[in-house]
Formats: structure tokens, sequence, C-alpha cells
């Protein structure tokens, strides 16, 4: 059963009926791939029932940035949510921007970190994140959302806030979904036309890897990450304690090595969790 509302009103007459039931919940911007379907599956497997959110958030969008040209395609979407149809699936589709952020809404959810990584390429971005995640935990009142390691940075802030508010929802991290090559599936992959492009896209995921390979036997990295770092097309590559994101003293087993590469005109992201021994 799969039943489609575009508007929040009609969502929660809907979401009121299974009152008794667990929900799983993921949030996406649609123009879905195996990385979503990931998620879904999970959820499928683990609630009564399963809402997906299909919603191009304006607010994480800096000027400048893709807002306009962010591929929207919300009837191939549900026609790939239509094959998994396996329980009890709500697609919660806003097609106003006022279903999720009313006429005068003026309230921002912060969460005040460090701007490093994506946050200091891409001012207030994580503030719209966290702002129309808490909006749709609000409207969708989940047990369990699921969220992707692929955007690891993005989890942290939402887990700080779910934490910081104490929110009665659980947070599920799930891994990457990765092409046969290696690259990290996404939405953005589409913006890269060419057969060269393609294969520049590459160096993000190996090099994470090299890193990783190195750290994993005991070897220095920093040399290595100076010799990407100097290349123009890297914004930033780093290896941080995978549980604070703060600087990597050495003395952490649960490491993460991010990293944000040009190819072109289109911005990547990709990482990678390592641990090193036992994990703390
Ligand atoms: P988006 O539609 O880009 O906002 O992504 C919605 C959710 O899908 C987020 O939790 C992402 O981390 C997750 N996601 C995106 N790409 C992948 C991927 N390749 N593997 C697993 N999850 C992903």
């Amino acid at each position: 059963m799969i039943e489609i509302l575009k508007e929040t009103s009609h969502f929660i007459e809907m979401r009121n009926k299974f009152f008794t039931q667990t929900i799983g919940f993921v949030p996406t911007m649609g123009n879905l791939h195996e990385g979503h379907l990931s998620l879904i599956r999970k959820s499928l497997s683990e609630n009564d029932v399963t809402v997906v959110s299909i919603f191009v958030n304006p607010k994480q969008f800096g000027e400048g940035e893709d807002f306009d040209q962010y591929p929207r395609t919300l009837d191939d979407d549900i026609k790939k949510i239509r094959k998994l149809d396996e329980k009890k699936i709500l697609i919660f589709a806003p097609q106003n921007p006022s279903e999720i952020f009313p006429e005068g809404f003026s309230t921002q959810i912060q969460v005040q970190r460090r701007k490093i990584l994506c946050d200091k390429f891409r001012p207030g971005h994580f503030d719209g994140v966290t702002t129309v995640v808490y909006q749709l935990f609000k409207i969708v009142r989940p047990f369990t959302a699921y969220f992707g390691q692929k955007d690891f940075q993005q989890f942290s802030y939402i887990k700080q806030m779910v934490d910081d508010l104490q929110l009665s929802v659980e947070l599920s991290l799930c891994p990457t979904i990765r092409e046969d090559s290696g690259i990290a599936l996404s939405s953005r992959n589409q913006y890269l036309k060419t057969g060269t492009d393609k294969a520049k896209s590459l160096e993000l995921f190996k090099t994470l890897s090299h890193i990783e390979q190195l750290i994993l036997s005991n070897q220095d990295y920093t040399s290595y990450r100076n010799e990407k770092m100097a290349q123009k097309e890297w914004q930033y590559l780093e290896v941080l304690n995978a549980k604070t994101l703060q600087e990597d003293d050495g003395q952490s087993n649960s490491l993460v090595i991010l990293g944000a590469m040009y190819v072109g005109e289109t911005r990547l992201i990709d990482n990678i969790l390592v641990s090193k021994g036992s994990v703390c």
C-alpha cells in the first residue's frame, strides 16, 4: 500500500491512523537512486510503516548553488518506491515550501560547531538541514530515522541536535552505496557529463581509500594529504575523530576520512570510516 501526500495537513491525518505502529522515516530530496532505496529497504525491514519524504529544501542551498537546477523527478521516484512496496509506505512530497515553512517562518535550528569541512565552505547549509529535519521530525513523528553515511557531517549535526534537544527519535546511520568503480551514488553525479569527468571523479574515493590503507598500516598520511591539497580540485581532505569531528590526536581508534573535490563545476563529497584495532 502506497499513499502519496502532498499537503502537510493530509499527511498528518494519514500519519495519525498509524498511532499504534512503528514508523520509520527516510528524509530525501528526491531523484532517488540505490543509496536512497537502501535506506528505504532498511526502514521497511524494521518498521510497520515507512515514511519517505521528498522535498527539495530551499534553506540548505546557498546563493549560487543548484537549488533551481536540482533534479526533480517525482513520478520516477514514486515508480521506484512502488517496486519496493512490501508494506505500508507513505510518500510525503510537499510541492510548496510553505507546507514545511509556513508564511513568516523565522526560526532556525543551529548546531554550533567549529566551522570545518562543508560547514566552512557552505555557510548556513547545516542550519538549513537541521531546521528542515526538525520540522519533518515534528510532522512525521518517527520512531527511527534513517540517514546515509555518504553525508557523515550532516548525520553528525543531526545527531547533535537530537541529543541536545532530547528529541525522541532513534537515528540509524546506513552504509554508503557505491558504483562498482567506488564512486558514491549521488544525485549530483548526473552533472558529470563526460567520460573525463567520470574518470576524474574516481580520484575522490581512491584518495580516501589510500589514506585508509596508510592509517591501517600505521604509516603517516600527512605528506600524501598535503600533496593532494596542493591541487586546486581539492576543497578539503581531513582525517578526524569520527565521534567528535575533532582533530585526530592519535588516541582515537575510530576515525573518519572526509574529502570534497571539484570535478569541473561539480562538487563531490565522500568519506570512509576507519576503525584502528578495537573500537572504543
Ligand atoms: P538527499 O536526497 O541527497 O538529501 O539524501 C537523502 C538521504 O540519502 C541522506 O541520508 C543521504 O545521506 C542518503 N544518501 C545519499 N546518497 C547515498 C548513498 N550513496 N548511499 C547511502 N545513502 C545515501
